[in-house]
C-alpha cells in the first residue's frame, strides 16, 4: 500500500495537563511530518527525519500552516437521535417521552436505520470525529446498520444494542431474555470485525427492571472486556424516580454496583448531581463520568463539577462527550466550548490544553484503548484531524493577534466549528474530503 507523508504542525499529548504552561503534557512539532502507512501511523516526528524514512513513492500532502492532531473521540452520544436535535421541552424525562422515545420506535426498520447511519458517519467525519461511542435503538436492526456503516468506513467505533424492558413505549421494548440474547448475537456478529468494538448497553435504570439488570450482569461476567455503557445522575427527578424504583440501593449509583455494573469499564453519561459517597464508590470503582455539556445546558440538567472531581483526593476519571440528540452540536470543538463555560460558572478554570487532551489521549485513557488511538503515536492508528484556526473571515481576524499554542488552540474551541476541521483522515485515507 502507498504510503502517505502529511506535513504540518503535529499536536499530542503524553500525559493530562497540569497547568496552562506544562509543555511536558505535549509533543509540538512546528515542522512535523506524519507518515501514515497501511491504517498506521509508522513515524511521527520532524519533517525532515520522517521525510528521509518515507518511501519514494510516498504520496505527500502539505497541510501547513494548520495543526495536525489526533482525531476526537465522542464519549457518548445516541445515533438514532440524529432527528432529535432541537426539540423543545421543558427536561429530560419531557424530552425523553414526548421526542426521543417516538423517534427511536423508527429504527425497527432497516431501510431507516440505514439510512440514518450513513448520515451519521458523515457527521463524525465532518466534525473531525474519528472515534465515538455510541447508543444504538433496542432494535438490533439499528446495531446492524451502526456497526455495517462503521466496517465500511472502517472507523474504531464503540456500541451497543440499548437493553430496556419497561416505562417506555411498547415499540421499544425487549424483555430480558431478548436484551440477552440480541446482545450476544451482536457480540458474535460485530465485536472485533473491521475495528468494531460492542458495549454492554442498559439504557438506564428507570427502563430496566431488576430481572434486565440481572441479565445485564450476566453478560458483564461473560464479556468481562466489553465496555459497558448506561445514564446516571442526569437530572433532580430522573435521580428520584430511580431510587423509587429501586428502594433497596443506597443511591442510584449502588443501583449499577449491586448489578455488578460498577467497573473500569464503564462509562456513565451525565454524573451531574453525585454524592461525595458515589464520587468515591466510582473512584475505587475506576468508572469514567462522561461529561456531556450541550446536553446539559440544553436540557437544563444541572453544572457538571468537571475540575472538583478531577482533583479529588479519590479522584474520578473523566470522559467528554456530545450526547447527540440532547446534546446540540456533533463537534467537540462546540463541545468544549461549553464545557468552559460551565466551569466558569461554577467558579473554576478549564485551560485549552486540558480541553484537547480531554478530546483525545484523555478520552483514549479513560476508554482503554490509549494504545490504539488518541495520539499520534507510532503504531497506532492512523485517525487523525486537520485544523485551522482561521478558518472563518472571523477566526482568521482573531487570529491576526494570536502568539501562542494555547492561545491558538482556544480560538478553535471558542469559535470553531466543521468549518475549521480541514480534513479527518480515517485509517490514514482523506475522509472528509471524500464526503
Ligand atoms: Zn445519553
Amino acid at each position: 500500500m502507498t504510503q502517505t507523508l502529511l506535513r504540518g504542525r503535529l499536536l499530542s499529548f503524553v500525559s493530562a495537563p497540569q497547568s496552562l504552561t506544562d509543555s511536558d503534557s505535549y509533543r509540538y512539532e512546528t515542522d512535523g511530518g506524519l507518515l501514515m502507512d497501511n491504517g498506521v501511523i509508522v513515524e511521527s516526528g520532524l519533517y525532515a527525519e520522517v521525510k528521509a524514512k518515507a518511501a519514494a513513492d510516498a504520496v505527500e500532502i502539505d497541510h501547513r500552516p494548520h495543526l495536525i492532531m489526533p482525531g476526537f473521540i465522542d464519549m457518548h452520544l445516541h445515533f438514532p437521535q440524529m432527528q432529535v436535535i432541537a426539540s423543545y421541552a421543558a427536561n429530560l424525562l419531557e424530552w425523553l417521552n414526548t421526542y426521543t422515545f417516538p423517534e427511536e420506535c423508527r429504527f425497527v426498520e432497516s431501510a431507516h436505520a440505514q439510512r440514518i447511519a450513513t448520515h451519521f458517519y458523515d457527521e463524525l467525519i465532518r466534525h473531525g470525529t474519528t472515534t465515538a461511542v455510541a447508543y444504538c435503538s433496542v432494535h438490533k436492526t439499528s446495531a446492524d446498520a451502526f456497526f455495517g456503516e462503521a466496517m465500511k468506513r472502517n472507523m474504531r467505533m464503540v456500541g451497543g444494542k440499548v437493553m430496556m424492558d419497561r416505562n417506555a413505549p411498547q415499540g421499544l421494548l425487549d424483555t430480558p431474555e431478548m436484551g440477552y440474547d440480541e446482545t450476544r448475537e451482536i457480540i458474535a456478529e460485530w465485536h472485533g470485525k473491521g475495528r468494531n468494538h460492542v458495549a454492554i448497553t442498559p439504557r438506564f435504570a428507570i427502563t430496566s427492571t431488576p430481572a434486565q439488570m440481572e441479565a445485564t450482569q450476566a453478560l458483564a461476567r461473560e464479556f468481562p472486556d466489553l465496555h459497558i455503557q448506561t445514564h446516571l445522575s442526569e437530572n433532580h427527578d430522573e435521580i428520584k424516580f430511580t431510587c423509587e424504583l429501586y428502594p433497596d440501593a443506597i443511591d442510584y449509583t449502588d443501583i449499577y454496583a449491586r448489578y455488578g455494573l460498577l467497573g473500569d469499564k464503564t462509562l456513565f453519561g451525565h454524573c451531574i448531581h453525585l454524592s461525595q459517597r458515589e464520587a468515591d464508590a466510582m473512584s475505587e470503582a475506576g468508572a469514567i463520568a462522561v461529561h456531556c455539556p450541550t446536553s446539559n445546558l440544553f436540557l437544563g440538567s444541572g453544572l457538571f463539577p468537571l475540575k472538583a472531581l478531577m482533583r479529588r483526593d479519590k479522584p474520578v476519571r473523566i470522559g467528554v462527550a456530545t450526547d447527540i440528540g440532547g446534546g446540540s452540536s456533533y463537534s467537540m470543538l462546540r463541545t468544549m466550548d461549553e464545557a468552559y463555560k460551565i466551569q466558569q460558572l461554577l467558579g473554576e478554570r478549564l485551560n485549552p490544553l486540558e480541553s484537547y487532551y480531554l478530546m483525545t489521549l484523555g478520552n483514549a485513557r479513560s476508554l482503554s484503548l490509549s494504545d490504539r488511538i488518541g495520539t499520534l503515536d507510532r503504531g497506532t492508528d492512523a485517525d487523525v484531524v486537520v485544523l485551522d484556526a482561521g478558518a472563518t473571515p472571523a477566526m482568521a481576524l482573531k487570529m491576526e493577534v494570536v502568539k501562542t499554542l494555547p492561545e491558538e488552540l482556544f480560538l478553535l474551541q471558542t469559535m470553531g466549528d466543521d468549518r475549521a476541521i480541514v480534513e479527518t483522515y480515517v485509517a490514514g485515507v482523506a475522509a472528509k474530503g471524500a464526503l
